[in-house]
């Protein structure tokens, strides 16, 4: 099977630790993954709320230069800074969670690109330049600056991810792009009540916007009390499947970067998911959409039209 993960903070935990993404006793590594037919892994830089400035960009460039490092150490997952041109079996795609990494500098989008990122998280839970996260009270939408950074990230085909935002800031990034954007790693608040997750309504502006949304793993995510089964799960990809996701629902493992239930230990438990949604009587062509083929048609096609 195929596997595309919208989210993982393996390569900020290989930072910390001096470990590798490559072999490690993580929930992923590339030698993991090489189990499967295919997988692409969307691997973020975390900025931590504490980072801010050039602390913040500091991170991002020892991850980037780590990464870097790793992928020409290993000839098996090649990294596509574009995704329609550069594709592999196995793929890895460099995101930022966390704005706070442009330190209000709108030229350094320019440098993101340069370093082949992605998807840019606009907020982490706190605030920043760009805006407000899920965890700040009475939060707001867009500042100044944000609002000039949304058709900047777009003309530089660096697709705008709204996990951890809150609501304001949600609503703000809805009116103000042009080109879908994306939840890589959120649930739905209507099966568990974390601020974090997505009300319906939020799903549907993503759909609308040709957006995708990644299931995520926290286990704070899928149940209230923590306590989870694949079932718990299911659940969420359930109420996604009837507000007319299809063709928008992802995984966001949140691998290395959250509290992963019983029932999931890591790359390994991808595989054990979907073979559980087949004995549930899943189509395995709508199976085949959730955990590879409409992200993989989705980032294909961003960057097919932005070539055009
Ligand atoms: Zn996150």
């Amino acid at each position: 099977m195929k596997v595309f993960d919208l989210h993982c903070d393996t390569l900020f935990k290989a930072n910390e630790t001096g470990k590798s993404v490559v072999r490690n006793d993580f929930e992923f590594s590339m030698e993991k993954a090489e189990s499967y037919e295919s997988y692409t892994q969307v691997m973020a830089i975390w900025i931590p709320d504490e980072y801010r400035k050039e602390r913040a960009f500091h991170l991002a460039e020892a991850c980037y230069r780590r990464l870097n490092r790793e992928v020409d150490r290993q000839n098996v997952f090649l990294k596509a800074d574009n995704y329609a041109e550069e594709k592999s079996n196995y793929t890895v795609i460099l995101s930022v969670e966390g704005g706070a990494v442009l330190s209000g500098d709108i030229e350094k989008v320019k440098v993101l690109k340069a370093m082949g990122v992605r998807f840019l998280t606009l907020t982490w839970n706190g605030s920043n330049e760009i805006g407000d996260g899920i965890l700040c009270d009475s939060p707001k939408g867009l500042t100044p600056f944000g609002r000039v950074l949304v058709p900047e990230l777009e003309r530089n085909n660096i697709i705008i991810d709204i996990s951890h935002a809150s609501e304001p800031l949600f609503y703000d990034v809805a009116e103000h792009t042009t080109k879908p954007f994306v939840a890589t790693h959120s649930n739905s608040r209507r099966y568990c009540q974390h601020k974090r997750n997505l009300t319906d309504d939020q799903f549907r502006i993503i759909c609308q916007s040709g957006g995708i949304v990644g299931l995520n793993f926290h286990k704070y995510f899928i149940t209230d009390s923590g306590k989870v089964t694949f079932l718990d799960l299911q659940k969420h990809l359930e109420h996604f499947l009837s507000l007319g996701g299809e063709n928008h629902i992802s995984l966001g493992s949140d691998f290395d970067g959250a509290e992963m239930p019983e029932c999931i230990r890591g790359v390994q438990s991808i595989g054990e998911f979907y073979n559980y949604l087949l004995s549930e009587n899943y189509n395995e062509s709508l199976l085949k959409k959730i955990f590879y083929d409409n992200a993989d048609h989705f980032l294909t096609k961003y960057d097919e039209e932005s070539m055009e």
